[in-house]
């Protein structure tokens, strides 16, 4: 991660920089060096969340908790995230026998609205960013103003990037077995990948298909050694090492690939109704990434642990920062430190009063282990933070 970003330190902001109208929270700033400033009718939120994952759906729950009400923009058909396309969820803390990532997403979005999250199924257009208040475009052309926005909008699917893959997407090509796996009944499919995305796909695979072979460019995998003993063990799952998809075959459908292995050079054809790629994700990043600095890896840089980007005002949380574990939990606690700097900023406030500086953890989904992870979390945010379990 490119620590240098931020070399000439982000600027603190106090509260006395956001001044607001007497008794409401949507007043328009009277600042007259600001090029664009919201209209007297447009309203200003005190945080604006970009995504619906764990992370954007965790900061609806905590800052919603302290009365900052704020907006998520959740997505037209991608709220929830990822995770609304996975099957069972069986490490985050709190779910003795796993829970399926959609009911997992549909509580996360059910707690934050109990706390008044404000939740919009709209896709955002564009931001704006520099300045105190943030503006927000959606789809539909409306704008919204923000004292503070937190980015989580996680990361999207890698493609292998060749020809056919674009051609055939749909017509046997997949990045989601939970959404396609249906359609490959007695079927023999491919999955794509050595990471524990791969093996799940393929996993999950073997209750429609046929048979499932996995090829993967190297010899050995970088999945979880449980995912792999499950694979590896599976009587309809098979591998194919050291090699490489070069080619689709297919007309309207897909009906073969070919195959390199990339120490022989040779290439061998494999009939398959279906091709699975699961070779990891890249963030997502098209809204932000000329307004907010990147690191090497393509993440929103954040100094720390912190989750403040390089705008202030702008914090990022979950996959899109997390070039390396992107899990759900970790998505989750990112956005408890995003929280929490965002306090210690002095960034936003609640409407009314102020309760919330030394109560900021009451548990992640009741987990002691989930709590400690965001304590620990919130102490190298540098706050003396009291932590409630
Ligand atoms: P990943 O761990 O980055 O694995 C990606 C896999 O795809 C690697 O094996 C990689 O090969 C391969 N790959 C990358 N680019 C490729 C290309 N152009 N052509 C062919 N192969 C390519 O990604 P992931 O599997 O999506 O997992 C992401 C994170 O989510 C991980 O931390 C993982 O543990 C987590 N996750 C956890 C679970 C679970 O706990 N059940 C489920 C899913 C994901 P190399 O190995 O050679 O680099």
């Amino acid at each position: 991660m490119n620590e240098n970003v931020f070399a000439a330190g982000s600027p603190v902001i106090s509260l006395n920089q956001q001044p607001a109208a007497e008794g409401r929270d949507d007043a328009v700033p009277s600042s007259a060096a600001e090029a664009i400033a919201p209209s007297a009718e447009d309203s200003v939120h005190d945080v604006a969340i970009i995504g619906s994952g764990p992370a954007g759906y965790t900061a609806a729950i905590y800052t919603a908790r302290a009365n900052l009400k704020p907006i998520v923009f959740a997505s037209s058909v991608a709220a929830g995230g990822d995770l609304m396309t996975t099957t069972e969820v069986e490490n985050f803390p709190g779910f003795v026998d796993g829970i399926q990532g959609p009911e997992l997403m549909s509580t996360m979005q059910q707690q934050a609205e109990r706390f008044g999250a404000d939740i919009r199924y709209e896709d955002v257009e564009s931001v704006e960013l520099a300045g105190e208040l943030k503006r927000i475009t959606v789809a539909d052309g409306s704008v919204h103003w923000a004292k503070a926005v937190i980015v989580s909008t996680g990361s999207e699917y890698r493609k292998l990037g060749l020809e056919d893959e674009a051609r055939l997407s749909g017509h046997g090509v997949s990045w989601c077995a939970t959404c396609d796996g249906f359609f490959f009944k007695e079927k023999p499919i491919a999955v794509v990948g050595g990471g524990d995305s791969a093996l799940e796909e393929a996993l999950f695979l073997t209750t429609f298909a046929s048979s499932v072979t996995i090829i993967h460019r190297r010899d050995s995998m970088r999945a979880s050694e449980i995912m792999q003993r499950r694979a590896l063990e599976h009587p309809k799952i098979t591998f194919v090492w050291d090699s490489e998809v070069v080619g689709i075959e297919g007309a309207a459908q897909t009906e073969a690939l070919q195959v390199r292995n990339v120490k022989s050079g040779l290439t061998q054809r494999l009939e398959v109704s279906g091709l699975f790629v699961a070779i990891g994700s890249d963030p997502r990043t098209e809204l932000v990434k000329d307004q907010l600095e990147l690191t090497a890896e393509g993440t929103i840089a954040v100094q720390g642990r912190s989750s403040k980007t390089s705008l202030p005002g702008v914090f990022a949380a979950g996959d899109v920062i997390d070039p390396t574990y992107r899990q759900a939990i970790t998505a989750a606690v990112d956005q408890v430190v995003a929280f929490a700097a965002d306090v210690h900023q002095g960034r936003v406030a609640p409407a009314r009063g102020g309760l919330f500086t030394d109560v900021l953890i009451v548990g992640i989904g009741g987990s002691a282990l989930g709590a400690q992870l965001a304590a620990s979390a919130l102490g190298q945010v540098g706050d003396p933070l009291a932590v409630h379990f």
